[in-house]
């Protein structure tokens, strides 16, 4: 077991598939409770289950984490029945790519509602637990895309800038009450992401055409690891910031 997670209870969102499914399963295996939020509550009862039968501790939460309420409850639920509460890690998100003129708006609405307000309707239900607790660990899962914009990302891009200054100026706050706060910035990971953007053929021509000039992409267990690696620090460190990109990647 490279990490030692004993004794912690950890609440993902986004648990059903890539970088969320992945970093479950790490954080059981090294010794953690898990907590599993999405909207496809067949693949996080599956996963709750494969992590049982590894003799780990899972509970599945179905969730909507764009619903105030579904949100505010898991975090709850995850604190009432594995608590306390030592970790949120907000992963769940959506990548709707195209240009800004004549995109469909739908589409900004659904990544504004889950890659920002869904991760704060999280953060807003756990800080007050773990600042009561006087620990607790924030994670939320950006991209490289929060750091560098570019043509066809905008939307995107707008909600990982608006996660990354969240999660400095969140940091600096809940540094008071020994509240630690992590930003994740992954490059290009093979998971479901770029299956999002499916119906736009021109759109998911680029992403494969991206994916073919990196040649190796990441795979979700390395952006597990980097996660798990930031929660499994003592006390007094907090890894502030992680941006982890294919060794080939420059953009
Ligand atoms: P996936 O599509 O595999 O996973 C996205 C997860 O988000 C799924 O579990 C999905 O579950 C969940 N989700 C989406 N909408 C909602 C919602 N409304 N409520 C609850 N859960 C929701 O992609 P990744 O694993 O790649 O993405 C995870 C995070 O990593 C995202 O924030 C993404 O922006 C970020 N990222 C990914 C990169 C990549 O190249 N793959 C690069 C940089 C960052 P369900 O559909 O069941 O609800």
């Amino acid at each position: 077991m490279p990490w030692d997670l004993s004794d912690r209870a950890v609440a993902i969102t986004g648990a059903s598939s890539g970088i969320g499914e992945a970093t479950a399963l790490l954080c059981a295996r090294s010794g953690a409770s898990v907590a599993l939020a999405a909207r496809r509550g067949d693949r996080i009862d599956a996963l709750a289950e494969r992590i049982e039968a590894e003799g780990g501790r899972a509970i599945a939460v179905p969730t909507d984490v764009s619903d105030e309420g579904e949100a505010r409850a898991f975090v709850q639920r995850a604190h009432d029945e594995l608590g306390p509460l030592d970790a949120l890690i907000n992963n769940a998100g959506v990548m709707l790519l195209g240009p800004v003129e004549g995109a469909d708006t739908a589409q900004w609405r659904q990544m504004i509602e889950v890659n920002v307000l869904g991760l704060l309707y999280c953060t807003h239900a756990a800080l007050p637990l773990m600042r009561e607790q006087g620990s607790g660990h924030i994670v939320n899962v950006s991209s490289v895309a929060g750091r560098r914009a570019a043509s066809g990302a905008a939307v995107y891009n707008l909600t990982k800038f608006g996660v990354n200054g969240f999660s400095e100026g969140l940091r600096q706050e809940a540094a008071r009450s020994g509240v630690r706060v992590t930003v994740i910035e992954p490059g290009f990971v093979e998971t479901e992401l770029q299956g999002h953007n499916a119906g736009n053929e021109r759109v998911a021509a680029g992403i494969d055409k991206m994916k073919e000039q990196l040649g190796a992409v990441l795979q979700a267990d390395d952006i597990a690891e980097a996660i798990v690696y930031a929660l499994a620090q003592p006390p007094h460190v907090t890894v502030a910031e992680v941006l982890v990109l294919p060794a080939t990647q420059r953009t």
